[in-house]
């Protein structure tokens, strides 16, 4: 079967959108084409989406696939699935004795028993998986822009994954940057500017200028655009206005051949290290019996007297 015929990317369409039904193309191997997808393969440095196919079981029921990774290549766009829990021992059409050293094999043979050619499956994305992964590129762009626009480094290098978000620029910022920085990109999430997705004719192409990271077929080229921040050449999901970021924080910065990278925390992200990081504090200043303003000048003290009470120890020992 010819895979490479054109794939609905649903997920160009609406970013929001994570349940979808789709078709069947082709399984092997535990790797299924679909017509259609909601789900974005792994590309430009960010992880897939994670998720759920729901086939048919022919007897009014679904079986629930799990859905580990998607990948694409030359357009084709294959989910990597495995079977939920209990599947294979389910007393449906599709029962398989499982060799505890051949799961894999096991699990993609019953898959192509599954899932037939034709066959109509219901999809659900990992929601608030994809929504935090939205945050955080959308993020991205505008950090990226305002580098790009204020220190002319180009960004060179992007990385999102489920606890770690990266970028890199090309040339060296310095940690007195960073906050004027960090609250200029606070600012255009306050902002609520709109993130526009267009794909530019030709033409129009001609008269845009956006970052990229690579060439792109002018035939592919999608252009996100936060109007006077950032125009970039991307396929991913972003959100629609950017104070669905909330907040973004630049939590660590560090030399990066020649130049630097970024790591940050964005809306749920930035709020989870709020919270971990005060708790912390809190607990500390508890312990201390002190409010957290005084933490520092408490720990000055207690490094002074166990500095004391060395040099003290050292002599009674000395004399001892
Ligand atoms: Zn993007």
């Amino acid at each position: 079967m010819n895979t490479n015929t054109l794939i609905q990317k649903l997920y160009d369409e609406d970013a929001y959108l994570t349940t979808f039904t789709a078709c069947v193309k082709e399984v092997a191997g535990g790797e299924l084409v679909l017509d259609r997808t909601a789900f974005f393969p792994e590309a430009g440095g960010q992880l897939s989406d994670t998720g759920t196919l729901y086939a048919p079981d022919g007897k009014g029921g679904e079986i629930a696939l799990t859905v580990r990774d998607v990948q694409i290549s030359e357009g084709v766009i294959r989910h990597r699935l495995e079977l939920a829990e209990g599947c294979a021992d389910s007393d449906g059409p599709f029962v398989g004795r499982r060799d505890p050293g051949d799961d894999e094999d096991a699990s993609s043979e019953l898959l192509e028993r599954l899932l037939q050619p034709g066959m109509t499956l219901r999809g659900e994305i990992d929601r608030e998986r994809r929504y935090d992964f939205m945050q955080q590129h959308t993020a991205e762009h505008i950090i990226s822009g305002l580098v790009n626009a204020r220190f002319g480094y180009d960004n060179v290098g992007f990385r999102l994954s489920d606890n770690s978000c990266t970028m890199d620029y090309s040339g060296v910022l310095t940690p007195e940057q960073i906050p004027e920085l960090e609250l200029a990109a606070n600012r255009v999430i306050w902002d609520n500017l709109p993130v526009l997705v267009s794909f530019p004719s030709e033409e129009e192409q001609e008269s845009i200028t956006y970052r990229s990271k690579k060439e792109i077929a002018s035939d592919e080229l999608r252009i996100v655009t936060i109007p006077d921040i950032d125009t970039c050449a991307c396929c991913a999901p972003h959100v629609r206005h950017t104070g669905e970021i909330g907040l973004v924080k630049i939590i660590r910065l560090q030399n990066w051949k020649g130049g630097v990278r970024l790591c940050t925390a964005a809306g749920r992200r930035a709020l989870s290290l709020f919270t971990e990081e005060h708790d912390m504090i809190t607990q500390l200043a508890r312990s201390l019996s002190t409010s957290w303003e005084n933490i520092p000048d408490r720990f000055q003290k207690m490094r002074e007297e166990t500095g004391l009470l060395k040099k003290e120890l050292k002599e009674y020992r000395k004399n001892k």
